[in-house]
């Protein structure tokens, strides 16, 4: 009986106000919350999402279709299909990703001696259907050259490195 009546007590006006007052401490803080979708965070440098393949100056293709990324792939997510162009250089007719496979390791990045393909920030990759997860060509490739090429100055200072 009295151990009821103390911890009623101790609830009242112990718990209560401890509970209380920390709600009334966080009201003044400024939330943490963030408004997604309308609001997007800014991914880390370092992050890495949806590939993209990448254009010269020019406007003329980087990918040479060498195999190299899909060698480096451990998750056998790329398919290529190389072609010959008017000039006689090689590009991929057919290049596609699955990303049901890709474990976003970005080995591909690295392995390409041509710097034609990079892991972006995109990240928004949710669909309805399996088939839509096989990105081709006209899914990744950029219209104009990009230039936040994440690791493209890492990746010239190793090859320098390595002499390769
Ligand atoms: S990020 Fe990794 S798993 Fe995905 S395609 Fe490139 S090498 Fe393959
Ligand atoms: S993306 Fe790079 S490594 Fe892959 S096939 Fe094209 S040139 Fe070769």
């Amino acid at each position: 009986m009295w151990r009821t009546f103390w911890d009623i007590i101790k609830t009242t006006f112990v718990a209560l106000p401890i509970g209380l007052y920390t709600t009334f401490r966080h009201l003044f803080k400024k939330p943490v919350t963030k408004k997604y979708p309308r609001v997007k965070s800014e991914m880390a440098p370092r992050y890495r999402g949806l590939h993209y393949l990448e254009r010269y100056e020019d406007g003329s293709e980087r990918c040479v279709c060498c195999g190299l990324c899909a060698a480096a792939c451990p998750a056998d997510a790329i398919y290529m299909e190389p072609a010959e162009n008017e000039k006689g250089e090689r590009y991929a007719a057919v290049y596609e990703i699955n990303l049901i496979r890709c474990i976003f390791c970005g080995f591909c990045e690295e392995a390409c001696p041509e710097e034609a393909i990079f892991l972006g920030h995109e990240f928004e990759l949710a669909d309805d259907h399996r088939d839509k997860f096989i990105y081709d060509k006209e899914k990744m490739l950029v219209d104009h050259p990009r230039k936040d090429r994440p690791y493209k100055t890492l990746h010239r200072r190793t090859r320098r490195h390595y002499d390769v």
